[in-house]
């Protein structure tokens, strides 16, 4: 693939006009955090709006008193008649009966990602992949607010993109994660600059294959023109040979000096058109696969026209994402990271593997049926010492037996028990790790507060 010149590729892109909003009357499928927030906007705009959910979440109380009409416990398709356009969730399937039927009637279909972008008119920078979509987003955010840029950030953990409509500065850049049951039911969404960060399988619970689940990540790129900005991870083998689509620039990073790749990563250090950025151990970041997040932002701020000098100190600044390998202290000279968001074995061996080695971890919880042997060689490469720990301790006990025999493997009794044991055993120099591999629903009400609970209990050693 050619590669532009660099100097057309650092303006910022114009903003473009939106499509006007699908008409109405609505019926807003799912009624989470996301849909909520789409129902909310429609209503405030004085739309005729409906919405159904299957079950009946938390979310949806308060959403009557602000002029939508909900109904509960059911599966919607009694609603349809009067309905002209759906917004669905993206916590709902389309094969789900209210969707199919809609389908076959010809009703539209719009997805919240889509409804969000035409109610904004910013700039607009879309992150997709597998894994490693929050902290992208979020460096990015950071990097704008570095460089002095205003900037809104919005995605599946934080703020639902339909909730900003009419509440975001016209210079501000917004910045939005996009899954892929968002982006399947997109129509006319193009971002000004979207990033493809990888695939790995994923979801094909929910989507018919990895073509499907491919298919839905590329819309990303499907709509975006001549102005527009694609940016892709050369070194991803499921994007080898694939035809990204739509007809923005291309920009790509890699490791290795790859000539078609305009962020690369050679001998240790950064490198955005031919020119150092900065080494990788200047990075706040820990970890391979943060490097790859932190080449994609960069390469997304410095093709959205952000100045290098502020890319390079937003890069160092930047801390990490709460839950995702972020240290929380250092006490005598061992480090404590809280990767408590490593709620499966992928996640886990992920998070082992941005260490070299002195690591004490904290591993179990709720048992999803998992098997934790791909966890035995990342352990043996890199721990002194494993603390196992709630419904899973004996499953992981067992699926580590044959690790290295230099590595101490203890039961904890639970959380505490576990960090302050390995608080106690850790040398100056080592690391006390909570990557657990598993979910966190036999102890907590979900990993942020494992997480938190890690840190306050990091915070009562010192
Ligand atoms: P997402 O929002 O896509 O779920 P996060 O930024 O929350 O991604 O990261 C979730 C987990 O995914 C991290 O704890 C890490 O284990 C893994 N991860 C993050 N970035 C990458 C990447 N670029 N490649 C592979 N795994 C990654």
């Amino acid at each position: 693939m050619e590669r532009e010149p660099i100097s057309e590729m650092s303006v910022s892109p114009p903003r473009k006009p939106r499509p006007e909003l699908p008409e109405g009357p609505y019926l807003v499928v799912g009624l989470a955090r996301s849909g909520c927030a789409a129902a909310r906007l429609l209503a405030d705009r004085g739309e005729v709006v409906r919405g159904v959910d299957s079950g009946h979440p938390d979310e949806a109380a308060g959403l009557a008193g602000a002029g939508v009409e909900v109904v509960l416990d059911t599966d919607g398709l009694a609603l349809l008649d009067g309905t002209r356009t759906i917004v669905k969730s993206p916590g709902v399937p389309r094969e789900a009966a209210v969707i199919a039927a809609a389908l076959d009637r010809g009703i539209d279909v719009v997805g919240e990602l889509e409804l969000g972008w035409r109610g904004i008119p910013n700039r607009f920078v879309a992150v997709t992949g597998t894994n490693g979509k929050t902290t992208t987003v979020e460096l990015l955010g950071h990097l704008y607010r570095t460089a002095g840029e205003p900037v809104a950030v919005a995605g599946n953990v934080g703020t639902p993109l339909s909730s900003l409509v009419g509440g975001v500065d016209a210079d501000a850049t917004v910045i939005c994660e996009s899954s892929s049951f968002q982006l399947e039911d997109t129509v006319a969404f193009a971002p000004e600059c979207a990033v493809f960060l990888n695939l790995a399988p994923d979801h094909l619970d929910r989507h018919a294959d990895l073509d499907a689940y491919l298919s839905a990540k590329l819309r990303v790129f499907a709509n975006q023109g001549n102005d527009d900005v694609a940016i892709y991870n050369a070194d991803d083998p499921a994007l080898a040979g694939v035809d990204l689509g739509g007809c923005a620039r291309r920009v790509s990073f890699c490791r290795g000096a790859g000539p078609d790749c305009e962020v690369s990563l050679a001998e240790g250090t950064i490198f955005y058109d031919g020119e150092p950025l900065l080494a990788e151990d200047e990075l706040g970041l820990l970890g391979d696969h943060n490097v790859a997040n932190a080449m994609a932002a960069a390469a997304a701020a410095l093709s959205m026209g952000l100045d290098r000098e502020a890319v390079r100190e937003g890069l160092r600044s930047f801390a990490g994402v709460p839950h995702r390998l972020e240290p929380v202290a250092e006490i005598g000279g061992v480090r404590f990271v809280n990767d408590s968001k490593a709620t499966n074995v992928a996640s886990a061996v992920v998070g082992l593997s941005a260490f070299e080695g002195g690591v004490h971890a904290i591993l179990g919880g709720s048992d999803k049926g998992e098997s934790f042997a791909p966890l035995a060689d990342p352990v043996g490469e890199v721990c002194v010492a494993c603390y196992l720990i709630g419904a899973t301790a004996d499953r992981l006990a067992e699926d580590l037996a044959g690790v290295a025999a230099d590595v101490e493997v203890h039961r904890g009794k639970d959380l505490e028990d576990a960090v302050r044991w390995a608080a106690v055993a850790a040398r100056p120099g080592d690391t006390v790790l909570l990557s657990p591999a598993c979910a966190s629903f036999d102890a907590f009400e979900n990993f942020e507060r494992r997480g938190e609970r890690f840190r306050e209990i990091v915070e009562s050693l010192s």
